[in-house]
């Protein structure tokens, strides 16, 4: 059966590395504006599926459909075209460009960093820029020199960096490492904005801040899927607490 509402469909996906299934016959259905947070303990698999999913690793088995469209096989680039967005933990923003122009240089133009910093601005990015801006709680930093953002505003703006293309798809990889408890506040409140209008796909450790944003949770053991639902669900499931939580 398929269903058009998925934003996502995986279907017995696997990935080997010399023999080791890091993925293993993995299946998982994302909906479209759900936050979907991964969790699972260290080596279960979960960076290696948001890999899988972006197409920085190839699947050797399975397949990937996002928006009901085949991408097991397209590369990265191509699936960042369709709407995909993945956010590193290491933030990489023009550090010496106002936050403006940080967003600037991000909409999808067709053109190089340095061929949108010398085409002047539309007024369709600049609106774009202020909508993206509000969403990532930084419209008052517009001017300020990213580089003189705190570590949680570089977070947000590499985030708003991603939103500038409208993803349908954000895959964000432990949001709140090294922020502030404010920060990590104020972050539940961005995802809860920015996850109305796409599906978003967090890596997460910290359950304080897992019980505040997510939809429905997957737990990851071993390349497998031990468990999921709401986080009251896989809280109590006891195979979870054996193998996760109960540490
Ligand atoms: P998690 O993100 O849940 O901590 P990972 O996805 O990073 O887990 O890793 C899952 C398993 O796959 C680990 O045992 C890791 O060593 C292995 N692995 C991941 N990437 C590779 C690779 N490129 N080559 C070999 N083994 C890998």
């Amino acid at each position: 059966a398929t269903n058009t509402d998925f934003a996502l469909a995986i279907e017995d996906l696997t990935v080997s590395f010399d023999g080791f299934k890091a993925i293993d016959n993995l299946t998982l259905y994302i909906d479209k504006n759900e936050l979907r947070v991964v969790i699972g303990p260290n080596g279960a698999g979960k960076t290696t599926l948001l890999d899988l999913i972006c197409g920085k690793t190839r699947a050797t088995g399975g397949s990937i459909k996002f928006k009901n469209q085949e991408v097991t096989k397209i590369a990265e680039y191509q699936r960042v075209r369709l709407g995909m967005g993945r956010k590193f933990q290491t933030p990489s923003i023009y550090e010496n460009l106002s936050v403006f122009k940080n967003l600037e240089v991000s909409y999808p133009s067709g053109r190089s960093v340095l061929g949108a910093l010398a085409f002047k601005c539309t007024d369709d990015v600049r609106q774009r820029v202020q909508e993206v801006a509000q969403d990532i709680g930084l419209a008052d930093k517009l001017q300020l020199e990213a580089g003189l953002l705190s570590h949680g505003q570089k977070q947000w703006l590499e985030i708003g960096m991603l939103l500038m293309q409208d993803p349908e798809l954000l895959m964000l990889d432990e949001p709140i490492a090294g922020m502030s408890a404010s920060e990590r506040d104020q972050t539940a409140d961005l995802l809860n904005r920015i996850c109305k209008n796409r599906a978003v796909i967090v890596i997460e450790h910290d359950m304080d801040f897992v019980k505040r944003i997510a939809h429905k949770v997957t737990v990851m053991h071993q390349g497998k899927i031990l468990a999921e639902g709401s986080m009251e669900k896989v809280q109590s499931d006891p195979q979870v607490i054996d193998v996760y939580l109960g540490h």
